[in-house]
């Protein structure tokens, strides 16, 4: 027999939509298609980076341009963006006042080795929306988690890192670690065997699995977002984020909030929205609109660290951080006008108001085809939680993340001009977004869920 999941024609019919759709998708690319030949001779898989392959079946579209919440490809095709290149684009494509700005540092030079005035007013303006004193740049929020994790290690004298299952923080070693029964393993290939030696991956929302490994008082950081966001959307249970601030300083283990995607979700992020403490807070990707950098900000007894530990480059070793493109004057420029001239509170209120607008859209959908589902909802962030409760882990969330219901969704968007989100995350909408381009997205969902429901 042909069984579907949670209210899903069964798998036969789906994949032969999926076939079909792919097709179609076929039809309209043929450019791509013939870029990705040429592509294929100088670019192993034909991308300049092997992740971008992996995250779709079909070709991947060539881009030309993109204008606010659209992109387009080589074949002339638009596509309103609901991935917003998993959170990296956010404040739209061209932005005005980012794009200007970046121009302007470009043409006055864009990297000097050396701070300028707007470092020190971009540091003010983080210290008063997200709460830390002191701020530092690197060029990935992965760079900025792979720091953090040093300094809480020198910090603390220890070497454990504690994360919660459904994780992801970057490109790290020790955080590309997945809990197999007992013990943590490397996620992917490459890896040392014993990367994940210092790291236990915990259940979220577990208050009482999170103190018995910190009560061995060995572990120096927790790292983790307030949400889940890269396991569809995991929201914290009543209590349990202050709960794990307190357990973290009863236990001497310091703590970041990784805030790479969540800063999005609200004014000075969740951290500043929710009153979090913690003695590290991580930001980047869509902060820089498509230039590269992230920031994370810390406590005043943390960065007295970097002063009694200065790396000089002849004398006693310092603490490992810094590279020479970081804090860029370009990536100086793009903070500036990002949170002066963007992120301002009125625009997290227009993005939450299209986030809920999108979220409740889902779930009329959802009550008019019979899908006992729900929508996530958090200020921009929504997607499709194949059950009426949320989840509360990453094993509840997997529930949801059916890989070839979400791929033959895609496929079936793009042909009808919606680029939707990569497996791990939801539709979001970005700054540049409007009401029309959430009803455009609706009604698209509305005919896959009409082709897909049982
Ligand atoms: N932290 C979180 C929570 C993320 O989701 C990601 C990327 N998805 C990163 C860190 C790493 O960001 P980047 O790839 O820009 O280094």
């Amino acid at each position: 027999m042909d069984v579907g999941i949670a209210g899903v024609v069964g798998r036969k019919k789906l994949l032969e939509l999926r076939q079909r759709e792919e097709e179609r998708f076929a039809k309209r690319t043929a450019r791509s298609i013939e870029l990705d030949a040429r592509a294929r001779r100088h670019l192993p898989c034909g991308v300049p980076m092997g992740w971008m392959k992996g995250l779709y079946r079909t070709v991947p579209l060539f881009v030309t341009h993109g204008e606010g919440s659209r992109f387009f490809d080589a074949d002339g095709n638009a596509y309103l963006d609901f991935n917003v290149s998993d959170l990296s684009m956010t404040m739209g494509f061209g932005s005005g006042s980012i794009a200007e700005a970046v121009s302007r540092q470009l043409e006055r030079g864009a990297q000097f080795l050396l701070p300028s005035e707007d470092t020190i007013a971009v540091a003010e303006e983080l210290a008063r929306i997200a709460g830390l004193p002191f701020w530092q740049f690197t060029l990935s929020a992965s760079g900025a988690n792979a720091e953090v994790l040093r300094i809480a290690r020198h910090a603390t004298g220890r070497k454990k890192v504690v994360v919660f299952g459904g994780h992801y923080h970057g490109h790290i070693d020790e955080t590309l670690v997945e809990k197999k029964e007992t013990r943590s393993e490397p996620a992917l290939l490459g890896l040392l065997p014993d990367a994940a030696a210092h790291t236990l991956v915990v259940p979220f929302n577990d208050p009482a699995a999170l103190e018995s490994v910190l009560r061995e008082e060995d572990v120096a950081l927790v790292l983790t977002e307030p949400v889940l966001t890269n396991c569809n959307l995991v929201q914290p249970l009543p209590g349990f984020l202050h709960g794990l601030r307190e357990m973290t300083k009863r236990y001497g283990t310091l703590l970041c909030f990784d805030e790479a995607h969540t800063f999005q979700f609200a004014h000075g992020g969740l951290v500043g929205a929710w009153n979090l403490e913690s003695d590290f807070v991580v930001l980047g990707k869509g902060l820089g609109s498509g230039i590269s950098f992230a920031v994370y900000g810390m406590s005043e007894e943390i960065a007295r660290i970097f002063s009694d530990n200065l790396d000089v480059d002849i004398g006693p070793p310092g603490i490992a951080t810094g590279g020479t493109t970081y804090a860029s004057a370009m990536a100086i420029a793009a903070a500036k006008a990002a949170l002066f001239e963007v992120l301002t509170p009125e625009a997290y209120a227009h993005v939450a108001a299209l986030g809920s607008r999108l979220a409740d859209g889902l779930d009329s959908l959802f009550n008019k085809h019979a899908l006992a589902w729900r929508a996530f909802k958090l200020g921009p962030r929504s997607g499709y939680c194949m059950a009426k409760e949320l989840p509360r882990n990453y094993e509840e969330a997997e529930l949801s993340l059916d890989a070839t219901l979400i791929d033959t969704r895609r496929v079936f968007m793009a042909n009808r001009g919606i680029w939707e989100a990569i497996v791990s995350a939801g539709p979001q909408v970005s700054f540049a977004h409007s009401e029309d381009d959430v009803d455009n997205y609706l009604n698209v969902a509305d005919d896959f869920l009409d082709g897909i429901a049982a």
